[in-house]
C-alpha cells in the first residue's frame, strides 16, 4: 500500500467494479440529459409556436378593433349628417307628434309614418274599409290618423282616395 499503489487484488477488483459502476451511472445520466434536452427543445418549439399564434391573434384583434372604430366613426358621421338633414323637416312639428313618430319608427323597422295611397296604408298595404275612410275624411286635416292594422301615422294626400 505504500507509494499509493494497490497491492491487494481484492481491493483492485472492488475498485474496478466501482469504476465500471460509475461509468455506467455516468452513461445513464448522459442519456437522461439528452432526453431532457430533447424535451426542452420540443417545449421551446411549442412555446415559439404558441407565442406566434398569440401574436397573430392579438394583431387580428387590433385590426378588427381598428375597423370597428373606423365604422363607428363613419356611422356617427352619417348619423350627424342625417340628423342635420332632418332638423329643418321636423322643425315646427309638435313635440308629442314627433315623439310618437320616433317611437313608431323605432318599433316599425324605420318607418313611422306611411302615406294613405289609393285607400290603402302604404306601410302595411291594408286597404281601409269605407267606414274607416269616412271617419278619416271627416277628421280635421291636423288630426293625427293612425293605421288600424300597423299603428303607423297615416299621411293623407291628394292620392289617398278618400
Ligand atoms: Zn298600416
Amino acid at each position: 500500500m505504500d507509494k499509493g499503489l494497490i497491492s491487494n487484488p481484492k481491493d483492485l477488483e472492488r475498485m474496478t467494479h466501482e469504476l465500471v459502476s460509475l461509468e455506467r451511472r455516468i452513461s445513464s445520466l448522459e442519456d437522461d440529459e439528452i432526453e431532457v434536452m430533447e424535451k426542452l427543445e420540443e417545449a421551446q418549439a411549442e412555446l415559439d409556436r404558441l407565442s406566434a399564434e398569440s401574436r397573430t391573434a392579438r394583431e387580428r384583434g387590433m385590426a378588427v378593433t381598428a375597423l370597428r372604430d373606423e365604422k363607428a366613426t363613419e356611422i356617427e358621421t352619417e348619423l350627424a349628417a342625417v340628423a342635420a338633414e332632418r332638423a329643418p323637416t321636423v322643425d315646427g312639428l309638435p313635440a308629442d307628434l314627433l315623439a310618437l313618430y320616433d317611437k313608431l319608427r323605432a318599433a316599425k323597422g324605420g318607418v313611422g309614418a306611411a302615406a294613405l295611397r289609393a285607400r290603402a296604408c302604404s306601410g302595411c298595404q291594408l286597404t281601409l274599409d269605407p267606414a274607416e275612410r269616412a271617419v278619416i275624411k271627416a277628421a280635421p286635416s291636423d288630426e293625427v290618423i293612425r293605421c288600424a292594422e300597423c299603428q303607423r301615422i297615416l299621411v293623407r294626400t291628394s292620392e289617398s282616395g278618400l
